[in-house]
C-alpha cells in the first residue's frame, strides 16, 4: 500500500511566531476533523525546524521536510545544512530539486542525484520534486523531459533505496499561478512516472512509490486530483498557508 501523503510547502513564508501559530492551529484542526491513515509533512524554513518539531511530536500524523540540503557531506561550505545534520535534527524528509531550486539556484539533475544520495546515507526520505515548463508542454516531449528528470536523478538508486523516495510532480506553469493541471493532466503525467520506474524497477517497486501532484492546489481541487489512480496526494505551497484550507485539503485526502 502507497503513503498517502500531504505536503505543504511553507517556502520563504511566515516569521517564527506566525509559524508557529500556524502549526499549532492546523494540528488541532488536523486532530480534530481528519480520519484515515494521510501522513502530513510540514515544510518550513529550515530555521523553524527544531521548534516546529515540539509543536508535532504528539501526533504521529505529522512528520517534517526540510525545504533543501546540501549535495556536500561537510566542511567548509558557509551557508549550508547538510542531510547529517537534518537526521541529527529528527527530520525525516527532505524536498529535492523544487523548481524553484532549479531554476533560481541552477540545481542540475546530476546535482540533485548527488543531494539524493546523501540524504538517503543519512536516512532522511527525499521528496523528489520535478515537472516540465509551460514552454515544453507546448513544444516538446514533455513527458519524455520529466521521465529524464528521474532517470538522471534517481535511477541510478538500488530498488530498496528508491522505496525510501517519494515523487512529487509539479508542472512549472501550474505553481503559484493559479492554473492547477487537471486531474487528467496530472494522471497522464503520474501514470507515464510510474510505468518508467515499473521499467526499471519492475510493477512491485513502482507500485509502492507515492507520487503526488504540486502545482496550485487548493480545498476546491483537491478531491478530484486525489481521486485519480496514481495521485498518491499533494505537494501544497500557498494553500498551506491558511490553516482552513490546508486542513481541507488534507480532508480531501
Ligand atoms: P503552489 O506551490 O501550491 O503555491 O502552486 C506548490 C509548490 O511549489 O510546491
Amino acid at each position: 500500500m502507497r503513503k498517502k501523503i500531504v505536503a505543504g510547502n511553507w517556502k520563504m513564508n511566515k516569521l517564527m511566531d506566525e509559524a508557529v501559530a500556524l502549526t499549532s492551529e492546523l494540528v488541532n484542526m488536523v486532530n480534530d476533523e481528519v480520519q484515515g491513515d494521510v501522513k502530513v509533512i510540514l515544510c518550513p524554513p529550515a530555521l523553524y525546524l527544531p521548534v516546529i518539531k515540539r509543536y508535532i511530536e504528539d501526533s504521529s500524523r505529522f512528520d517534517l521536510a526540510a525545504q533543501n540540503c546540501s549535495d556536500k557531506v561537510s566542511g567548509a561550505f558557509t551557508g549550508e545544512i547538510s542531510a547529517a545534520m537534518l537526521q541529527s535534527a529528527g527530520i525525516g524528509y527532505v524536498l529535492i530539486g523544487h523548481s524553484e531550486r532549479r531554476q533560481y539556484f541552477n540545481e542540475s539533475n546530476a546535482v540533485l542525484a548527488e543531494k539524493v544520495n546523501t540524504a538517503l546515507a543519512n536516512v532522511v526520505s527525499p521528496i523528489f520534486c520535478c515537472g516540465e515548463s509551460l514552454e515544453q508542454r507546448q513544444n516538446s516531449d514533455y513527458i519524455g523531459f520529466v521521465k529524464n528528470q528521474l532517470t538522471e536523478s534517481l535511477f541510478h538508486l538500488t530498488p530498496e533505496q528508491l522505496q525510501a523516495v517519494v515523487i512529487a510532480y509539479e508542472p512549472i506553469w501550474a505553481i503559484g499561478t493559479g492554473l492547477t493541471a487537471s486531474a487528467e493532466q496530472a494522471q497522464e503525467m503520474h501514470a507515464a512516472l510510474r510505468g518508467h520506474i515499473a521499467e526499471k524497477y519492475g510493477r512491485e517497486v513502482a507500485e509502492e512509490i507515492s507520487i503526488l501532484y504540486g502545482g496550485s492546489v487548493t480545498a476546491a481541487s483537491a478531491a478530484e486530483l486525489f481521486a485519480s489512480p496514481d495521485i498518491d496526494g499533494g505537494l501544497v505551497g500557498g494553500a498551506s498557508l491558511k490553516s482552513r484550507e490546508f486542513t481541507n485539503i488534507i480532508k480531501a485526502r
